[in-house]
């Protein structure tokens, strides 16, 4: 048995190319014994409105919060993954996902990626900015097109 990868990071965005991202994930983390976290990171809504709220966005965050952790259970849970292993955090996705591979000795990051042109493809986006500036492999599975609406 390969034990080339001790810690395998998937990170997903909530909507159904979840599963297809995960899935990949996790027969990679078997074969090399390796542990397996998932994650997802959550905008900051202050962030979302410039700052410029003058009300405390706690409570709403929190709601937001415990709404991202049940809707990641609800993908995480069937393949038997432990809660302690999956994680919501705030902040920019590729920002959070490094910060965290760092801390926790990721080796391999796994993210969705999909088949963008025109201005999409401009605009870059979460797969491209986790693999700049990982310190570890990354892996990008081909999750369809932008046109394909994933949700
Ligand atoms: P892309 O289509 O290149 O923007 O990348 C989409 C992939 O980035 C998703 O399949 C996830 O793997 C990852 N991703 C996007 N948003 C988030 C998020 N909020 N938290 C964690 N991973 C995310």
């Amino acid at each position: 048995m390969s034990n080339e990868y001790r810690h395998v990071l998937v990170a997903v965005d909530l909507t159904k190319d979840s599963h297809k991202v995960l899935e990949r994930a996790i027969p990679i983390a078997r074969r090399n014994n390796a542990k397996l976290s998932i994650i997802h990171t959550l905008e900051p809504l202050g962030f979302a409105y410039g700052g410029d709220i003058p009300m405390d966005l706690t409570s709403i965050q929190d709601q937001l919060d415990e709404h991202a952790k049940e809707r990641l259970a609800d993908i995480a849970d069937p393949h038997d993954i432990a809660r302690e292993d999956q994680h919501v955090v705030v902040g920019m996705p590729d920002t959070e996902i490094h910060r965290f591979s760092k801390e926790h000795n990721v080796d391999l990051i796994v993210v969705g990626s999909h088949g963008r042109h025109g201005f999409a493809l401009l605009l870059g986006s979460t797969s491209t900015g986790v693999l700049h500036g990982a310190q570890c492999d990354v892996l990008a599975v081909r999750v369809g097109n932008d046109d394909e609406a994933a949700e």
